[in-house]
């Protein structure tokens, strides 16, 4: 009982997902997951500099290797090239899904609101 509930709390960390589409389905929990690309630049003179992901984005090294700053910024990416990818992270945000639409028209009920949808509801 106790072993199930742990399983359960396990999150996914959706190792089977393929990185070469922006977004997809996780083979593992079904969850839709967005690929996001990050990269660490120095804030002082602009260079990139190679991103670890950890908890959070920070670069690999403490110092900047060019002006000897500790200061960065991260900066997210529209697109990954072949040129950043050897600077960059990834990063997987699940994107949450509306179940169904049913669940809109209960929100709308309770904030008292009559709206379209709920004019449907009262019709039927
Ligand atoms: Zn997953
Ligand atoms: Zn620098």
């Amino acid at each position: 009982m106790l072993i199930d509930f742990f399983k359960h709390k396990t999150e996914c960390n959706h190792e089977h997902l393929r990185s070469d589409l922006d977004e997809c389905y996780c083979p593992d929990c079904g969850a839709l997951v967005k690929n996001k690309w990050y990269m660490v630049r120095c804030s002082c003179c602009n260079i990139k500099r190679k991103a670890i992901s950890g908890y959070d984005i920070k670069p690999e090294s403490k110092f900047c290797p060019n002006c000897g700053s500790s200061d960065f910024y991260v900066q997210e990416l529209d697109d990954i090239n072949f040129t950043d990818i050897n600077y960059a992270v990834l990063k997987r945000v699940v994107i949450p899904q509306n179940l169904c639409a049913a669940n809109q028209i209960w929100i709308e009920k309770d904030n008292g609101l009559l709206t379209e949808n709920k004019l449907l509801e009262l019709r039927k």
